[in-house]
């Protein structure tokens, strides 16, 4: 089978099968006329980074009902901003977010450029999101490799090299295919078929749209491609987190310095992370440590901390940090791993 007839056999599929997503127009839309909101194609795509499109979707629908255009967004508070990210993970990529929202509205007038070379230069992002938006925004036929991408390449063309000396020759096969005509939806078809029947464990290759031309398929290979070079372990760092009450009820917080990971976040004062971390309290006080310890993965690294409570007489004056009045605490505003120290301290600290 040609690229040609290879790339029609998907869009006849996605014409059928498209995913509904907030962000995304139909395909039966699309053919009416209707475009998509680059603003929206962006947001969804810097979201799904790492996450999934079942995870994003309720943040998406909180931040365009919050501030429905690139100009709203631009003109946010970064904390509110950093509040509705809490839980997404990754913060730096949601201060990127209002960086290039405001670099959008004060160099391009307010409207996302079109070309993938221009996509580049703004903040946040890269060479796949580029594309993405080029190809699914803009429909320019911009090649779009995300995991999904590779794994269809790798099955169609039966390729073995692992990734990521791979990603090359998977682009290249993917670029080979990407038509000129509707490039956008092309791109979402590939994904689609990546995440619905092309799926890691288990490929469905029995209603596959490409299953004549799979070759992958066809040598029973399907299951074991895209290869991998195996991962290092991750190290295990470790870390102190202090977790401090008045009696008035109020929290002791701290927001994080601006670079690094959690940077610019609200969180619980604590230690560096390190293999042996140097205590750091943020106040004298009877420091009480909570039995089991808060685990968070990270991209490079395991954390384990250990989660210190005290209360504290009198107002905490010469506390390091920023006390917050138990009414205008909500744990929800704190990132996924501040949340899990919460949790843990919040049965010693309970204010009856
Ligand atoms: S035939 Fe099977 S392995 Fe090949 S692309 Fe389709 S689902 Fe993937």
């Amino acid at each position: 089978m040609r690229d040609a007839d290879i790339g029609t056999a998907l869009l006849d599929w996605y014409d059928r099968h498209a995913r509904t997503m907030p962000w995304r127009v139909s395909p039966r839309d699309r053919h009416a006329g209707i475009r998509p909101d680059p603003y929206r194609i962006w947001l969804s795509e810097v979201m799904l980074q790492q996450t999934t499109v079942a995870a994003v979707t309720g943040y998406f629908e909180r931040f365009t009902a919050r501030w429905p255009t690139v100009a709203d967004l631009a003109g946010a508070q970064d904390a509110d901003v950093m509040a509705e990210w809490a839980g997404l993970g990754y913060y730096a990529r949601a201060r990127n977010l209002l960086k290039c929202a405001r670099v959008v509205v004060a160099d391009h007038g307010g409207a996302f450029p079109h070309d993938h070379a221009t996509l580049l230069t703004l903040p946040g992002i890269g060479t796949y999101t580029a594309a993405a938006i080029a190809a699914i925004a803009f429909d320019e036929p911009a090649t779009v490799v995300d995991g999904n991408v590779e794994r269809v390449m790798a099955r169609l063309h039966d390729i073995h090299t692992p990734l990521p000396a791979a990603k090359p020759v998977l682009t290249a096969r993917a670029g080979a295919l990407t038509p000129r005509d509707r490039p956008g939806d092309h791109a979402q078809a590939v994904m689609d078929l990546g995440a619905t029947i092309c799926t890691p464990r288990n490929p469905a290759c029995g209603i596959c749209p490409l299953r004549d031309p799979c070759a992958a398929r066809l040598a029973g290979t399907a299951p074991d491609l895209p290869r991998k070079v195996p991962k290092k372990a991750k190290p295990v760092r470790h870390g102190i987190a202090y977790v401090a009450r008045r009696g008035d009820g109020a929290w002791l917080l701290e927001t994080r310095p601006p670079k690094g990971l959690l940077g610019g976040m609200l969180g619980w004062p604590g230690s560096n992370w390190a293999e042996a971390p140097e205590p750091a309290p943020p106040v004298d006080a009877d420091w009480q440590a909570i039995a089991a310890q808060a685990l968070h993965t990270f991209t490079h690294f395991h954390l384990r901390l250990t989660v210190m409570a005290a209360r504290i007489d009198g107002d905490g004056a010469d506390a390091r940090g920023v006390w917050i009045a138990d009414d205008r605490f909500d744990p929800a505003d704190l990132p996924t791993l501040m949340r899990k120290v919460h949790t843990l301290a919040a049965a010693t600290l309970r204010h009856d």
